[in-house]
């Protein structure tokens, strides 16, 4: 938080030329239903460290929680300076009318458009912490039974309702009858023969969302699980083959327990096929050679990366987290979400004096001055462009 002094030219040598950290004002966050508390107070942490004053709005779908924070909250934090508000979409609509000085939302990308629509209103700027469909590429060199342990634990997490879950797997026809008895494997291991008795496993948040996700098992064929109870607004673990590109569970983020397996002819078609398409919040690969986890790291472009495991990444509170394109834009966790709700104030403190050294920018201008002003503005440590 501390001003930070930077590198000064010539001209400034004598003078303080630093950045202040200063708050943006009051800034709203939204939050998402399927992590509720870590994606409203991950970010309301960041914008106090900030300076900033919060109104923090939790997702109404996720209800319970939306009460804890709303009646909790008020008795740690000055309400005054820290509100919670609980409004569903119309009400959201209403509180986005007035003026924030930020805005971070998280969120899918339909909503998102709603948000920068009313933040463009008063040029609010903003952070969109969205979704899309995060592949995970499958090479044929590969340890199949760690590989699908650590994709059924990030698919299957709360229910697939997890923005970087894998969200399907790409590979070869070969692979693909490889890594299947692991990924069956897996799940049992996980879960029990009857995953819906398993403890550790989830259920899709409310009717609508079930719906959603039941209607996608319509698409390829059910290789593993497909089971589903409308009462309990349970579905299996469930692993799909046979999609095709142009069906459903291919084209939307599919936020459920459904994990579609894609195939194509080789690395390049893979590459080929994640790049046609809208740029993902996560992006994996599982293979033996590095060279290959380090082709698709290249080769492609997403929010984040994790070679040879799903979600863990996100632990890592010294990685930045956000997406790209229509996964989002703006980064944060850790020190990064103290940055995001940030402004960073270039500051130069000048001194009164030495007039003669400024003499040389004033006009009238002759070639002689112009030399001195262009090595005077070099930052000498830092190179010698005296535009970046
Ligand atoms: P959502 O967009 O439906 O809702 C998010 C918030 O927006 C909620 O608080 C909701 O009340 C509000 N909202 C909904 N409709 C609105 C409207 N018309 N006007 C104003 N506000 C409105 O998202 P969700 O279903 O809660 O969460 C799932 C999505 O969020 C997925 O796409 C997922 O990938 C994404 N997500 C992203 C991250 C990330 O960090 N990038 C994290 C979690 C979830």
């Amino acid at each position: 938080m501390k001003d930070e002094c930077v590198d000064k030219n010539l001209f400034t040598q004598l003078d303080h030329a630093f950045i202040r950290k200063e708050p943006f004002g009051v800034v709203l966050i939204i939050g998402a239903f399927n992590y509720p508390i870590q994606l409203t107070l991950i970010p309301l942490v960041g914008a106090i460290a900030a300076g900033n004053c919060v109104i923090l709005k939790p997702s109404e779908v996720s209800s319970h929680t939306e009460r804890l924070l709303a009646e909790a909250l008020p008795c740690y934090l000055d309400s005054e300076t820290f509100a919670v508000v609980t409004a569903g979409p119309e009400e959201t609509g209403k509180l986005l009318e007035n003026k924030f000085d930020y805005i971070f939302f998280t969120g899918n990308n339909r909503v998102g458009k709603i948000i920068m629509t009313a933040a463009a209103k008063h040029l609010t700027p903003l952070t969109m912490e969205l979704g899309g469909k995060s592949p995970c590429y499958v090479d044929h060199y590969c340890n199949f039974q760690n590989a699908a342990n650590r994709i059924v634990w990030g698919k299957f997490i709360n229910a697939g309702q997890t923005c970087i879950s894998p969200d399907y797997v790409i590979c070869t026809v070969e692979t693909q009858e490889k890594l299947m008895p692991c990924l069956r494997h897996a799940i049992r291991e996980f879960y029990g023969t009857d995953p819906k008795e398993s403890p550790d496993f989830g259920r899709m948040v409310n009717d609508k969302h079930f719906q959603r996700v039941r209607a996608l098992l319509k698409c390829g064929r059910v290789a593993i699980g497909g089971e589903t109870d409308e009462r309990d607004r349970y579905i299996a673990p469930t692993v799909m083959v046979d999609v095709k590109e142009w069906e459903p569970i291919m084209q939307e983020e599919v936020f459920g327990p459904i994990l579609p397996i894609f195939t194509v002819k080789d690395l390049e078609e893979a590459i080929q096929f994640i790049n046609c398409r809208e740029r993902p919040l996560a992006a994996y690969a599982f293979s033996c050679d590095d060279k290959v986890v380090n082709c698709v790291l290249d080769s492609i472009s997403s929010g984040g990366f994790c070679g040879n495991d799903t979600v863990t990444r996100a632990t890592l509170i010294s990685l930045p987290f956000g997406g790209i394109g229509l996964s989002g834009f703006g980064k944060y966790h850790g020190k990064f979400t103290f940055d995001t709700f940030t402004h960073f104030r270039g500051c130069l403190l000048r001194c009164m004096g030495l007039e003669a050294i400024n003499k040389v920018r004033y006009p009238p201008f002759d070639d002689k001055k112009l030399g001195i002003v262009v090595s005077a503005l070099e930052i000498k440590r830092r190179g010698m462009c005296t535009l970046l």
